[in-house]
């Protein structure tokens, strides 16, 4: 039963990051006094009477899942957050919901490869037309908007290249064409950037990184302040299924109460990679927002509170010795995927933007993707500088 004095009591909406990352969408009274919001593991729910209030179904409510998404639209500055399956769940349900056959959308082409794979392969087969924009260049936005465009899908900072979109501008453009702006913020996550705050209609995540931050478990989210948009997105993920299960929920919003920390610890972490990285000899060359040399380091600034815990950098060497380089750290493991509190090292061109094959921007073979996790920065520093040497 919701508890509504409590909830009154609690209001997070003037509460710092931290604050509400401990306690939004989680009300003790409502779970028999249970500090941490129990595992409800059921498909369906008694009814006091036939027609009424409460949950009836998981498929369309579930109250773990409920309170993982109060606590996502909170951090966002949302009035509705929604969980899914996956971060590509998420994405799936928010074009689903606001595209249809003959229309048009606009993406990124450093957008991330699923995504890439949902609009070039699946939606374009629907009948959803779409165009590649280098979204750092609003010139090429405002010429790339139809009237038929529904949809303009960004994604700040980008992957791998850590690219910089600036918000406000694009949010500008797609409100006077009556398009709607989804940015992907999970590289950023909501501690260092609010998308909302900045004009668009909604946020989406894969929780899979930052926001569980345990390489434990794979969910998405969306959130929104527009009710249009809540109401249409809340149908779509009930009516399609791809909603997150009541233990996946629950490891998320396990790992947001430590969001804020992490953070904060991997952006000095990361700031201090990248400057390790920008005076070596072997590198030629660093993407790092936080980098005053990086071509999207004054949007950042105006954009996010930090510059987030993923580093860039291309190797001055072949294609091979950047591969060589990646199997030769001992700390920074050899994986895809990010956001967790192990550090993770990959090779992009091989590994995650090999299977999407035509990737409108070709990553240089030579690049390499680091995520930054909660290690000892001086014992990752001293690994990289193990790895580059023996090379
Ligand atoms: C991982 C990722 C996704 C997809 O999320 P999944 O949870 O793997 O489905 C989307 N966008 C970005 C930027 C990602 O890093």
């Amino acid at each position: 039963m919701k508890d509504d004095r409590l909830r009154a009591a609690r209001r997070y909406e003037h509460r710092a990051p931290a604050t509400r990352a401990v306690h939004a969408g989680q009300y003790p009274s409502e779970h028999n006094g249970a500090l941490v919001v129990p595992i409800y593991q059921a498909a369906t729910f008694e009814r006091q009477v036939v027609l009424g209030d409460g949950y009836d179904y998981s498929r369309i409510a579930n109250p773990t899942r409920t309170a993982l998404e109060e606590c996502v639209a909170a951090l966002e500055g949302g009035t509705a957050g929604f969980a899914f399956a996956s971060g590509m769940a998420a994405t799936t349900t928010a074009v689903l919901a606001l595209c249809a056959t003959g229309g048009h959308a606009i993406i990124p082409d450093n957008v991330y490869g699923g995504t890439w794979d949902l609009f070039s392969r699946i939606t374009a087969r629907w009948g959803l037309d779409y165009s590649v924009v280098d979204m750092t260049d609003l010139d090429a936005v405002a010429a790339a908007l139809r009237p038929q465009t529904a949809l303009v899908w960004v994604e700040t900072p980008s992957n791998p290249s850590l690219r910089v979109t600036d918000i406000a501008g694009v949010a500008a453009l797609a409100r006077a064409n009556g398009s709607r702006l989804v940015v992907d913020n999970t590289f950023a996550s909501p501690v260092l950037q609010q998308p909302l705050a900045f004009g668009a209609d909604a946020v989406m995540h894969s929780t899979t990184k930052y926001l569980s931050g345990h390489s434990d478990v794979t969910g998405g989210v969306l959130v929104t302040a527009d009710a249009d948009v809540a109401e249409t997105i809340g149908f779509h993920s009930g009516a399609l299924g791809t909603m997150g299960q009541p233990f996946d929920s629950w490891l998320v919003l396990r790992g947001i109460k430590t969001l804020p920390m992490r953070m904060a610890q991997v952006c000095g972490s990361a700031q201090r990679i990248a400057e390790y990285l920008a005076g070596h000899s072997r590198v030629r060359r660093v993407h790092y927002p936080g980098l005053p040399g990086h071509p999207g380091h004054d949007v950042a600034k105006t954009q996010m509170s930090g510059f987030g815990g993923v580093v860039s950098f291309e190797l001055d060497g072949t294609a091979e010795e950047a591969a060589a380089l990646c199997a030769r750290t001992r700390l920074f493991t050899l994986a895809v995927s990010l956001g967790s509190v192990e550090s993770l090292i990959q090779n992009p061109a091989r590994m995650t933007h090999c299977t999407t094959g035509g990737t409108p921007v070709v990553v240089p073979d030579s690049l390499i993707r680091l995520s930054v996790g909660l290690e000892s920065v001086d014992d990752l520093l001293d690994d990289l500088e193990q790895a580059l040497r023996a090379g």
